[in-house]
């Protein structure tokens, strides 16, 4: 579970912990909330992912299911963006997610089957204003994941997307009053999601009755994408 010191991570972490799981999460020096196996790992960086496995596996056993959650905004309109801030979110958010697919993967096949769950955002779909980084990353994890589901399910791994809709998390508190509203008016059901929420459909997407469930992107946006 990466970025599961915070946030949605935190939530379907203590959610995976509620149902007796055992759970890793990951963390860059925070620590991990009371409870969990807290690993350090930036996914930006593959002996990190690669030593933060290591030491999962080895309090937990072979991995089974990985929730690809961590990412981050820095948002900014086309012409005034530049390479690094480009560079930066697409490398935290999809070649981190890459990163840990692949680490994971190898322990997955040994195992002959897992779960690979990968937090995209309602924006990867819409596209977003001031968004072009986050949601060409957000976009890429579903042909990612799509690719992966083709190329694992013969052995019994599925590869699904989970595209959230505004969630109440320190990511969303940064945004102005006004923007919140805009957003809100765009949502059927009239509010924001909790990061329980989202949990809800990581745990069903890892459980045995998601078992024939691959390569699919479930939306949990209080409507806004009407399914896409
Ligand atoms: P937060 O900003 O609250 O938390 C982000 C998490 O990602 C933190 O745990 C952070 O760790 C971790 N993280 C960021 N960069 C890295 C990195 N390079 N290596 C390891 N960990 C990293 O975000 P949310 O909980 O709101 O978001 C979680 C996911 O859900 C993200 O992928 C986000 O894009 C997605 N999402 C969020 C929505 C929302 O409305 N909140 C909507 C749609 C999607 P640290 O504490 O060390 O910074």
């Amino acid at each position: 579970m990466t970025g599961g010191n915070r946030g949605i991570g935190l939530a379907i972490a203590r959610a995976f912990e509620a149902a007796g799981d055992k759970v890793a999460v990951t963390h860059r020096g925070s620590g991990a909330p009371e409870g969990l196996l807290g690993v350090h790992c930036d996914v930006t960086d593959t002996e990190q992912v690669s030593a933060a496995f290591d030491e999962a596996e080895a309090a937990h056993g072979r991995i089974e299911v990985l929730v690809a959650n961590a990412g981050i905004t820095d948002d900014g309109l086309l012409l005034r963006m530049d390479d690094d801030q480009f560079d930066g979110v697409v490398d935290a958010n999809l070649a981190g997610s890459y990163r840990v697919a692949k680490r994971a993967a190898s322990s997955m096949l040994r195992n002959r089957r897992g779960r690979m769950i990968f937090v995209s955002s309602v924006v990867g779909l819409s596209g977003g204003a001031g968004q072009a980084n986050y949601a060409a990353s957000k976009a890429g994890l579903v042909g990612f994941a799509r690719s992966v589901a083709r190329e694992l399910g013969s052995r019994s791994i599925t590869a699904n997307v989970v595209a959230p809709g505004f969630v109440t998390t320190d990511m969303t508190e940064a945004l102005s009053e006004q923007r919140k509203k805009e957003i809100l008016d765009q949502v059927p059901l009239a509010r924001f999601a909790e990061p329980d929420e989202v949990a809800g459909a990581v745990t069903w997407l890892a459980s045995e009755s998601a078992g024939y469930v691959t390569g699919a992107v479930i939306p949990v946006d209080g409507g806004v994408g009407m399914g896409h």
